[in-house]
């Protein structure tokens, strides 16, 4: 393949791994409502809710509402997902504990991919809120439909879905994902664009609906734009 350099195709690289900006914290609520949703429990979760606030009856948004129900007793965990730069301060905490307290939930946890200031540490550990850490990279499996997937060739090893790249190209954002297998090279592409996803053997190469050509070659996963003369790896 004739590659350029990837400043000659495109002037913004935003960057090489397509988790880290393309996660909005829609995504990452969402995210946290499957974790909860997957995990080995009692009660029902609902996701992205409102619950009316105790005092003046307005509806209040709340990421993720896990409900037990047990022997007269209903108990109410509120989750709330804070999908951050930094680590939360107290105040984010005092926020989360207010509304969990507004919508009578009955404990409070944060989720979040950034950790807590030790103040704010020491804040949840004394109203007695629980805090987990959950990673972009841990989100993005949870919601990123296979993600790990066995090689549809030697079925023998797993394809990651893991090299990713994110380009903006005039004003619009591309966004594709793609993995190979690490025995037989065997490359899936996935076009975030039209949707078109497909395995690509070695030395092979297709063409998604936008008319991007995808291939794979010894090199790895590459990519030529529509009207592009040059491509890229992903
Ligand atoms: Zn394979
Ligand atoms: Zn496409």
């Amino acid at each position: 393949m004739n590659t350029g350099t990837l400043g000659e195709i495109n002037k913004t690289k935003i960057i090489l791994f397509w988790g880290a900006i393309f996660m909005k914290w829609q995504e990452y609520q969402n995210a946290v409502g499957e974790l909860y949703n997957q995990m080995d429990q009692i009660g029902e979760i609902k996701k992205n809710i409102t619950i009316p606030d105790k005092i003046t009856g307005q509806p209040r948004q709340v990421d993720v509402y896990w409900e037990i129900n047990g022997k007269n007793h209903r108990i109410g965990i509120l989750i709330d997902a804070k999908l951050r730069k930094s680590k939360l301060d107290v105040k984010d905490v005092e926020e989360v504990f207010a509304l969990a307290d507004s919508v009578k939930a009955n404990k409070a946890i944060i989720v979040t991919n950034t950790g807590l200031t030790e103040p704010a540490r020491k804040k949840a550990e004394f109203i007695g809120m629980d805090i987990k850490i959950f990673s972009i990279e841990e989100a993005l499996e949870t919601i990123v439909e296979d993600y790990w997937q066995l090689c549809p060739s030697c079925e023998n090893d797993c394809i990651i879905m893991d090299s990713g790249s994110s380009f903006m190209i005039d004003g619009l954002i591309f966004w594709s994902i793609g993995g190979r297998c690490r025995t037989c090279k065997t490359a899936i592409s996935w076009c975030q664009e039209c949707g078109h996803y497909e395995t690509i053997e070695i030395n092979k190469h297709i063409e998604c609906t936008c008319g991007h050509k995808w291939g794979n070659d010894e090199n790895g996963l590459w990519l030529i734009f529509n009207g592009a003369d040059k491509g890229f790896y992903l």
